[in-house]
């Protein structure tokens, strides 16, 4: 689903990823974490093409990537994203947020865009607030919304960079909670996370990958990972956020 043979990523002379090798399987619930700089920004945004891999491989559902031929809006099409910074479009409300891109995009008509996305306000507990604008709502509320707007495109892939840490802490549990209700509706998604939420990373992903200085040091069981690290550098990075 997910593959990174041998990546490596440099801005300019900075080298960001090292001789990265990654398999993520479909419906897998993945956390990245490490250090500030680790490149856990920069693995998740090669996914999507945002960032160019200077070298290696990257497969999402079997189309490599890094070649140039491949039509990333294609691709782009299957993942969702969502942010640390709510991009919804300031000037539409919450619906429109949501119908715009099926319909611009998959085709759909505006009943049936308007069927799903009330549906999917509704799983996220944000129905009551459809007519309202971002402006409106709070951020916790916002960032819930950029998860149902991301998953009204289908995606076979999500990805979140940091997706509670521009939040209040009161409402950092609610949008957890969506994500991790995700894994388990939808078993065939699968989810890439960054976050400094440790309990998170432990209660709802398969798996936890430790990153630091560009380098992958640890990818194992979430529940193994935290009960027994192993490397002296995720020690010392649990020591300090736990
Ligand atoms: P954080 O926890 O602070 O978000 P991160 O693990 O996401 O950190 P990245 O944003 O992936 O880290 O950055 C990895 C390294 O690459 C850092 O040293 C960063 O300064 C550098 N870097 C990131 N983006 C660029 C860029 N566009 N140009 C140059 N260097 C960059
Ligand atoms: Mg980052």
């Amino acid at each position: 689903m997910i593959k990174f043979q041998n990546v490596n990523k440099y801005y300019g002379d900075f080298q960001a990823l090292k001789n990265i090798n990654l398999e993520i399987g479909k419906g897998e619930v993945v956390t990245l974490i490490g250090p500030s700089g680790s490149g856990k920004s920069t693995l998740t945004r090669c996914i999507n093409g945002l960032e160019a891999i200077s070298d290696g491989a990257l497969f999402v559902n079997d189309i490599n990537i890094a070649d140039p031929k491949v039509d990333m809006r294609q691709v782009r099409q299957n993942i969702g994203m969502v942010f640390q910074h709510f991009e919804l479009y300031p000037h539409k409300t919450v619906l429109e947020n949501i119908t715009l891109a099926p319909m611009k995009v998959l085709g759909m008509n505006e009943a049936e865009a308007i069927e799903d996305a009330e549906r999917r306000l509704n799983n996220v507990s944000m129905l009551e607030h459809k007519d309202k604008y971002p402006s409106q709502i709070s951020g916790g509320q916002k960032q819930r919304v950029a998860i149902a707007r991301a998953l009204a495109m289908r995606p076979s892939v999500m990805l979140f960079d940091e997706p509670t840490s521009a939040l209040d802490p009161e409402t950092i549990g609610d949008v957890l909670a969506v994500i991790e209700r995700l894994g388990t509706n939808q078993p065939d998604l699968t989810m890439v996370i960054v976050t400094h939420e440790m309990g998170f990373a432990r209660e709802a992903s398969d798996r936890t990958i430790f990153m630091a200085k560009g380098e992958i040091i640890e990818d194992r069981p979430s529940e193994e990972f935290f009960l027994n690290p192993q490397d002296p550098r995720a020690i010392q990075f649990l020591d300090q956020v736990i």
